[in-house]
């Protein structure tokens, strides 16, 4: 990884929106197109993806309270109604 792809910045710009699926249409072709046929960007993506799932997890403490309490309703049934 000497010389920088310009298609690989541009993914990696659009990496974190399409991680929260937050991207165009137009964009989300862009960068499933590029991870398709770039080794290193799928990497990438790979680990910010399993990265945003420990985070998410860790940081559900910090949640808001209402968003929170319905997670934990998904999480278990029988604390419906709490
Ligand atoms: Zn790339």
């Amino acid at each position: 990884m000497t010389d920088h792809d310009p298609d690989c910045e541009k993914c990696e710009e659009l990496l974190q929106g399409y991680l929260d699926r937050d991207l165009t249409r137009q964009e989300v072709v862009i960068a499933e197109g590029h991870l398709d046929r770039c080794d290193y960007c799928r990497r990438r993506y790979r680990f910010e993806e399993r990265l945003r799932r420990y985070i998410r997890v860790s940081a559900s403490e910090r949640m808001p309270a209402g968003l929170l309490a319905k997670l934990a309703e998904l999480r278990d049934p029988t604390a419906n109604g709490l």
